[in-house]
């Protein structure tokens, strides 16, 4: 647990991301591996990616290098910007009714002529290793059995990382996105956290954050959050991530709390880069092995117990 934590040089100590995502990408080496030799194969993520968008191909290159280091199987599906909604929904269903595919992953966004909903909706909610079909936040809601949001799995894991038992603890959480903010909420939920989904309209936003023993801003506006926002000794969990012009014009990361201020004022804080971010596609890895799991009647693997929330 203690590697994970580095000196700040301030009063807070850093959650490092990058090496949580090394545990769990091993923890989900691991079930990998025990999975090959009980079914006969690897677990399988297939990855859709639609279009040229710089960023998503940056993301996909990254997932499919570290689903293979992980040793599960990965298929790449890459279509043309003007790929059509019946030549998509047909690729879904295809990998949905491939008995060799554990895990499917439509990238977003997508092209602007497709709608999203209906294609992550298209997808087996056995294989949603994204956790986002209707399905799958239906599960999370009712505290059933299922495959969670990958970011928010991560923010939650991370803060466990710091913090241990969760029990009781204040939450903040700001952004009530379905990707993020909405299965944040209730995963700390999920931990016996009294949780708070602060928004757009929400008064006083940084009284509200004040109160906070964790808080997870998700807005995507950067440094919005000050230091004096952030209750002393809190643990701040930022999973913006946002580009914006550093020294010379270069472009650098920044989340959405404002790192320099934060680690003056809490006792951990997740630094971006570096933080959330490395953690979403660990938790993508740990899921499609959990996916690879249930879909052949075995219980979830050993190695990750301590991973995925319940
Ligand atoms: P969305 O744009 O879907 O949601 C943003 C949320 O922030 C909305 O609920 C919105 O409220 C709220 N918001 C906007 N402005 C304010 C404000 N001034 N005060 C309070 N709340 C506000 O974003 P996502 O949830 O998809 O992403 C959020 C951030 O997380 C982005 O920076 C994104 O890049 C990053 N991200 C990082 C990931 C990672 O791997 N680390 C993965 C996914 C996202 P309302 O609903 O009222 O409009």
């Amino acid at each position: 647990m203690a590697t994970l934590l580095r000196d700040s040089g301030a009063r807070a100590q850093l959650i490092d991301g990058k090496a949580g995502g090394q545990i769990v990408d091993e923890a989900a080496r691991a079930a990998a591996s025990a999975l090959t030799l009980d079914l006969g194969r690897a677990p399988a993520l297939a990855v859709v990616l639609v279009g040229e968008d710089p960023a998503s191909q940056v993301y996909v290159r990254n997932k499919v290098r570290r689903t293979t280091a992980a040793g599960l199987t990965s298929i790449e599906h890459r279509l043309a910007a003007d790929t059509s909604r019946e030549a998509l929904l047909a690729l879904v269903d295809q990998l949905n009714r491939d008995d060799a595919i554990d895990g499917i992953l439509v990238q977003l966004p997508l092209p602007d002529h497709l709608d999203a909903t209906e294609v992550v909706e298209a997808i087996d909610p056995h294989k949603d290793v994204d956790g986002l079909t209707a399905r799958s936040a239906g599960a999370l809601v009712q505290g059933a059995p299922g495959l969670r949001p990958c970011t928010p799995s991560g923010c939650v894991w991370l803060a466990r990382q710091a913090l241990g038992d969760l029990t009781g603890k204040s939450v903040v959480v700001i952004g009530r996105s379905i990707l993020v903010g909405k299965p944040a909420a209730l995963l700390f939920l999920q931990e016996n956290c009294t949780v708070t989904l602060a928004h757009s309209r929400t008064r006083d936003l940084p009284a509200v954050c004040a109160e906070a023993d964790i808080l997870i801003p998700a807005v995507g506006r950067p440094e919005m959050v000050r230091g004096d926002w952030i209750k002393p000794g809190a643990t701040v969990i930022d999973v913006g991530i946002n580009r914006i012009d550093g020294a010379g014009g270069k472009p650098r990361l920044v989340g959405d709390a404002c790192l320099s201020e934060a680690i003056e004022v809490a006792d951990f804080v997740t630094p971006v880069p570096g933080g959330v971010g490395p953690m979403t596609i660990a938790m993508l890895l740990a899921n499609c092995c959990a996916a690879a799991a249930a879909r052949a009647g075995r219980s979830r693997p050993e190695a990750l117990a301590e991973i995925l929330p319940a």
